[in-house]
């Protein structure tokens, strides 16, 4: 009898969540890697029900949850957002029962939903062995052993290692082929939107990011290969596509530039975004007029700060005169305002908040939506350590207090009156 698996992307637990075109991509990696044995998958995609907001974005349901002690001070409600509990209960009650159960984990501060899925397996199926891996499990491993209550706790990216798990719990199984795409293992039923990803890691390594943290080497999917899941995705009706690299433009020559040459050569009539920030410095015209001839409909630009020494201190992806370049050259190949948007950060350490003030000045200047970002810290960063120093977190500190809302709250020192005012005046700016 083949060995039953279940895949369970938990839900959302935060004060706001949106859909941007996000599936669980690490756990879809795990699907294919088990896809080799002969084994019986099943899915339950917690977040895997929202409201369509154009172009496969979408607004999930939420349903208020009790607010945890830590984040009693934040005026905003606490809730779950995906599926409803019964709809879970139900799903697991269908696909099962089940021998071993993966369960992935995106943001670490989202680790309540990791805790109320494991639960309810738990009330289910009583000591079914269950497998935590994904972001919170490699950056927050000795948190999540303690208190996700998953039996194994996998750090790092999927990959060949996780046959040793099978061996853990004792199963022996022999490989009966070469792996096989999510795309073709039915996990599915309904395609929106297809997330992308062309590679893994980032040839940068930022101050406040986690990519070089979670990912230790910069590495590429073949361009034909990536070319080939778009059409067959395409074939079956999915016609918007965002891109999820960490570091999609690098080496645009021999990376993008050939993808999108194919895509605009097979005369695909899709629209690509990418919600993920994308390196400004390697906007030319060239990767512009191939952006816009491909369908680019949503571009993010990551400028973070216009201080110049925090551009350099903070691993120096970027200046104000790339992006400047940038906006410009993609303007030129007819990107409209509503279709570029640049990244700015607030609340990182030592940030004044008229270093964000500026910095919205300056995107205003040129003619760019602009999106405000709330700092937050992740365990292994260069600013997680400047943090550390300073007695703000450690090794104790409860992940849920490092939300994006919640960190910039409690800890940036701004004036919340004065952060929402100049949120209002942002809101205000990119709907002109
Ligand atoms: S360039 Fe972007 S993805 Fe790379 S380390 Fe910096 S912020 Fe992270």
């Amino acid at each position: 009898m083949k060995l039953r698996i279940l895949l369970v992307n938990p839900w959302i637990y935060d004060v706001a969540a949106a859909n941007l075109w996000s599936r669980p991509l690490g756990l879809l990696k795990v699907a294919e890697c088990l896809s080799v044995y002969d084994v019986e998958l099943s899915l339950i995609d917690c977040t895997d029900s929202f409201r369509g907001v154009g172009w496969g974005r979408g607004k999930y349901p939420k349903h208020p949850v009790a607010k945890p002690d830590c984040l009693k001070p934040i005026p905003r409600t606490f809730g779950r957002y995906g599926i409803a509990v019964d709809a879970f209960r139900k799903g697991l009650r269908e696909k099962g029962p089940f021998d071993l159960v993966f369960i992935t984990s995106l943001m670490s501060y989202w680790y309540p939903g990791i805790q109320a899925a494991i639960g309810i397996i738990r009330e289910e199926y009583g000591n079914i062995p269950v497998v935590l891996g994904g972001i919170y499990a490699t950056l927050w491993e000795r948190h999540a052993s303690e208190n996700s209550g998953a039996d194994f706790i996998y750090k790092g990216p999927a990959g060949e290692e996780i046959k040793f798990i099978f061996n853990t719990f004792g199963y022996r199984l022999k490989e009966i082929r070469g792996p096989v795409p999510y795309r073709r293992l039915g996990l599915y039923t309904d395609y929106p939107f297809a997330p992308l990803l062309t590679g893994t890691g980032c040839p940068f390594s930022c101050a406040y990011c986690a990519s070089s943290v979670l990912q230790k080497k910069f590495a590429r999917r073949e361009t034909s290969e990536v070319v080939q899941e778009i059409r067959e995705l395409y074939d079956s009706g999915v016609k918007d596509f965002a891109f999820y690299d960490d570091a999609l433009l690098f080496d645009s020559e021999r990376h993008i530039k050939p993808i999108l040459k194919e895509i605009v050569g097979a005369g695909l009539v899709a629209r690509f975004h990418c919600p993920n920030g994308l390196h400004a410095r390697f906007v030319d015209d060239d990767l512009a007029g191939l952006m816009k001839a491909s369908g680019f409909k949503t571009i993010r630009l990551g400028l973070e700060t216009v201080n110049p020494e925090r551009q350099k201190q903070s691993g120096g992806k970027i200046t104000s005169g790339d992006l400047e370049h940038a906006v410009q050259v993609l303007k030129r190949r007819g990107f409209a305002k509503e279709e570029v948007g640049v990244y700015l950060m607030y609340g990182l350490p030592g940030q004044g908040l008229g270093e964000v003030k500026e910095g919205i000045h300056f995107l205003e200047s040129l003619g760019v939506r602009i999106h405000l970002t709330e700092f937050s810290p992740i365990p292994g960063t260069e600013y997680w350590r400047v943090l550390e120093e300073k007695g703000i977190v450690g090794e104790y500190t409860d992940p849920l207090l490092t939300n994006n809302s919640v960190f910039s709250y409690l800890f940036s020192g701004y004036d919340p009156r004065e952060i929402e005012r100049l949120k209002l005046g942002v809101k205000q700016y990119n709907i002109t």
